[in-house]
């Protein structure tokens, strides 16, 4: 088995600009990855430097203009899309920053979806471990409207604790929370990585990132920094250097056209 379960190799998206045929936003600049197995990695930049489009092109989401993804020694982008469904049904899940519940499934129901997609359903016991783990017991049987946002996060994390997938992607999954709730999440996509499950997590927040094994920095379109997590400060200063660091290109550029 190959010993990286993620590898994307350069990856770029366009995307067209009404109006502009021939030119476009370059929201990925030629970006390779490379995640191991049961790792935690996060990749963190300003808001508009491409983290979302990298998360949803890896994943198989949107399809990357050039370039390739292998997930678990698959070409995922050489699948066809129906097996690109069934591929990510087996194997991979995903944690948002909100919109992650099916909205006329119980919370129960939303946990045990993964298994039933896969066609190997979770016990009982397993969903309903899985949500007192994320304290949500009691509200088993509620659907997502009657859940706080906080709660429906829970949600999603419940799901893929149940469902154990070997790769979780995970966009911005602590924006929308307080402090503590964001802690609560940072730990359990930790944990997840212990039980051997590799995750990405897509954040614009240092303290977050920190958070992860391995941090990646973004900057306009590209993978500019890799440093460890663990200190928040030393992720703050690595953003800030890569904004500096993308500005004095721009800059040269420009001076070059005139
Ligand atoms: P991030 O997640 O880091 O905030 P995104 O990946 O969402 O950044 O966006 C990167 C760039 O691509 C931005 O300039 C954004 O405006 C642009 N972009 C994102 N999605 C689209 C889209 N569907 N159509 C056109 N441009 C887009
Ligand atoms: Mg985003």
């Amino acid at each position: 088995m190959n010993a990286l379960a993620v590898i994307a190799s350069s990856m770029t998206r366009t995307y067209p600009v009404p109006g502009h045929r021939r030119s476009g936003v370059n929201a990925l600049d030629v970006v390779d990855l490379a995640l191991p197995h049961a790792s935690f990695t996060a990749l963190v930049g300003a808001s508009g430097c491409g983290k979302s489009t990298l998360l949803q092109c890896v994943a198989g989401l949107d399809r990357p203009t050039g370039g390739s993804v292998r997930i678990l020694d698959v070409e995922t982008t050489a699948l066809r899309p129906r097996d690109a469904a069934r591929f990510r049904a087996d194997h991979i899940g995903f944690v948002f920053q909100e919109d992650n519940l099916v909205t006329a499934l119980s919370a129960r129901d939303n946990v045990a979806l993964p298994g039933r997609l896969r066609r190997r359903p979770l016990s009982r016991g397993d969903v309903d471990a899985a949500l007192e783990r994320v304290g949500l017991s009691a509200q088993a049987r509620h659907l997502p409207h009657q859940l706080s946002g906080g709660e429906r996060q829970r949600v999603a994390i419940a799901r893929v604790l149940a469902s154990r997938p070997d790769v979780v992607f995970a966009d911005e999954p602590t924006a929308a929370l307080d402090v503590a709730a964001g802690a609560d999440v940072l730990d359990w996509l930790a944990q997840l990585r212990r039980n051997g499950t590799t995750v990405l997590m897509v954040t614009h927040d240092a303290a977050a990132a920190a958070r992860a094994r391995n941090v990646l920095v973004m900057d306009a379109g590209r993978i500019v920094a890799a440093l460890p997590g663990g200190d928040p400060d030393a992720v703050s200063r690595a953003v800030l250097a890569a904004r500096a660091g993308g500005r004095a290109r721009a800059e040269r550029r420009q001076g070059a056209l005139r």
